[in-house]
């Protein structure tokens, strides 16, 4: 055998080979010959670590026709096969991805119905499924990012190691980031441009900012992903003014008005304006709740601007539809969440809606791709954005999975008609509103840590994160 050849074996199942570790990519060079060879192989083991591989196998043009030919014999082993010309040098590049008998399921982004198929992933694993999860290491929270960023809780009160959640659940963890994918030939590239094949893909990548219709600097701070709040904290703290800063809020919906009143309390804050296009600031609030948080916003001096359909945020003054300009020394903006629309569009699976699923939580014209949380555009009906939906569609997932491999019918999402909601108003108090019904004070604020504890206790090892010096406690902290 030529030194630098390698020889390798396809047999109707699975393919036999002395090469490659499990999970690795090997490249396998065949120069001189175009047959696939039937006896050297047999000197390998088959093993199904060896069926994930993906062989990418150089040879001639010439021998083309013979390599399409050999694989013809071998039905059923490849779950893909494609060429490609190496320009210049008359070579052909063969990617062939054999089929393997264990399906493999993607998970993309560890939002909060991943996490909980992350934390089952045992089950997956006893009925079939060979389970990955691309996802960056950390997971952040977000039902206390408000009192993150008002510097009320740790930095990390909220944050989830989920590298450390995979290595206890034996899912194979890929940190980091989907940037695009082949939905035909079932190839995720993640940002280190490595590929993932899946039999089975599942979407949760959350929501973003991403106001539409208004020119935004750069500079400027969002409330989705996280990281911009985490952003507001550390850039009023470093900041190497003298006096304290004016931040402006643009977007008075729930999330805006629970950020403005946290920082409304902060002492480096001087001031805080609230910016609404429409007339009323918490519009889908009860009118009893409105009128109350209303009082509050005043009480700690915020600055509510309603009626100003803001045209452009700069990095230290937004400007109104009416030409009015409004300075700041940092500005945040929480417009409403959308699905991440360039990637989501690029990736092929929707829009700034989100990708596009029936009941079963499949997309719509994939069954092999499901999409759950704030990314998802639940089709048999709006969803708002709010964690809940993505936390109650995770055991639906999860059942959706097993029933698929053993044939069964697969189960749909109902959501629930009204979900209770808890802002966290900052300086101990909280808003619990379901429906029409709302509760003040600082019993929905101890309720909230409750049902913000519990949750995040199931998904962190090692209990409780550690504190910076002059913040509260998050474990069995005490509204004042
Ligand atoms: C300030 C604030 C407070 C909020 N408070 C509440 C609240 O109290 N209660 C409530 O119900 N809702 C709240 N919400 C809404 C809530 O944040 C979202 O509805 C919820 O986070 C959506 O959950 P998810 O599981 O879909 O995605 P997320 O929780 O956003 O998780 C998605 C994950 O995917 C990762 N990801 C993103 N892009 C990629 C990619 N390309 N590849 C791989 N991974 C990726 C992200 O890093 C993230 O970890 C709040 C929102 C904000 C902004």
């Amino acid at each position: 055998m030529e030194p630098g050849v390698v020889w390798h074996t396809f047999h109707a199942g699975p393919i036999l080979s002395t090469t490659g570790q499990p999970g690795s990519r090997a490249d396998l060079w065949c120069r001189s010959t175009s047959t696939i060879d039937n006896e050297v192989g047999t000197a390998g083991t088959v093993s199904p670590v060896y069926l994930s591989l993906r062989w990418n196998v150089m040879t001639p043009a010439r021998d083309l026709a013979n390599w399409s030919a050999e694989l013809a014999r071998f039905p059923g082993t490849l779950k893909r096969a494609s060429r490609r010309p190496v320009p210049g040098c008359g070579i052909h590049v063969l990617d062939l991805v054999p089929r393997s008998p264990v399906p493999d399921l993607l998970l993309v982004g560890a939002g909060h119905a991943h996490l909980y198929v992350v934390k089952r992933a045992g089950e997956l694993a006893a009925a079939g499924y060979r389970v990955q999860l691309l996802a960056p290491r950390y997971f952040d929270y977000s039902g206390v990012a408000s009192a993150t960023a008002a510097g009320v809780l740790d930095s990390d009160a909220g944050r989830i190691d989920v590298r450390a959640l995979v290595g206890v659940s034996g899912v194979e963890f890929h940190e980091g980031t989907l940037e695009s994918l082949d939905p035909e030939a079932r190839i995720a590239i993640t940002s280190d441009r490595a590929q993932l094949s899946y039999d089975v893909l599942s979407v949760s990548i959350g929501s973003v900012v991403e106001p539409a219709s208004m020119h935004v600097h750069p500079t400027v701070l969002r409330v989705k992903p996280l990281s911009g709040l985490a952003d507001l904290d550390v850039r009023l703290r470093n900041s190497t003014r003298t006096s304290a800063a004016t931040v402006t809020v643009v977007g008075g919906g729930a999330t805006g008005l629970e950020v403005a009143a946290h920082l409304a309390v902060r002492r480096d804050v001087a001031l805080v304006r609230l910016v609404e296009c429409g007339p009323v600031v918490g519009a889908d609030l009860p009118a009893g709740a409105r009128r109350r948080t209303g009082r509050l916003l005043a009480a700690r001096g915020v600055d509510v601007r309603t009626g100003c359909v803001v045209r452009g945020v700069g990095e230290r003054q937004l400007v109104c539809d009416d030409g009015s300009e409004i300075s700041h020394d940092v500005a945040l903006l929480a417009t409403g969440l959308s699905a991440p629309p360039p990637l989501l569009a690029e990736l092929g699976l929707g829009d700034e809606n989100g990708v596009p699923v029936r009941a079963t939580l499949q997309h719509v014209d994939r069954d092999e791709v499901y999409a759950v949380g704030d990314c998802a555009r639940f089709l048999p009906g709006p969803l708002p954005r709010i964690g809940v939906h993505g936390v109650r569609q995770g055991p639906v997932l999860q059942r959706s999975l097993l029933a698929r491999l053993r044939g069964e019918c697969l189960p749909v999402y109902q959501p629930q008609r009204r979900a209770l909601s808890i802002l966290d108003l900052g300086d101990g108090v909280g808003l619990a509103v379901r429906g029409r019904w709302w509760w003040y004070g600082a019993g929905p604020l101890r309720l909230k840590r409750f049902i913000d504890r519990r949750w995040l206790r199931r998904y962190r090892e090692g209990g409780t994160p550690s504190r910076r010096a002059g913040t509260r406690p998050w474990f069995g902290d005490k509204p004042r």
